[in-house]
């Protein structure tokens, strides 16, 4: 399960972080995640569970954006939000991905 292991880098950076500030725990994660990350919010969330059992992030808020994919055509310069193939709905010409690929870490509250 690729989320577990994603899962554990982010709980890593969030420990690494505490440590820096010198808190006692993690009270908010929150990421941003594209719809073409390859990565289903719902395995993460389950990860998070499991992962940060038994560290200082065990109690911490888990928050996932959703950024939906959007593309913007190479030929009009369209830009539009799509479910799956990047192809201008005006045109019907290759787009270039805007968004959609994060795999980010936006923000982590420590105390
Ligand atoms: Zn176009």
């Amino acid at each position: 399960m690729h989320e577990v292991s994603l899962m554990m880098s982010i709980i890593d950076t969030a420990v690494k972080t505490a440590e820096q500030e010198q808190a006692k725990r993690i009270n908010r994660i929150a990421l941003q995640i594209g719809a073409k990350s390859g990565v289903v919010i719902d395995s993460l969330e389950f990860a998070f569970e499991m992962v940060s059992k038994n560290t200082i992030a065990e109690q911490a808020t888990l928050e996932i954006e959703a950024i939906p994919l959007m593309g913007e055509c190479l030929n009009c310069g369209h830009q539009f939000e799509s479910k799956e193939f990047l192809i201008c709905e005006k045109c019907g010409n290759f787009a270039k991905v805007l968004s959609g690929q994060e795999l980010n870490i936006k923000s982590i509250e420590v105390e």
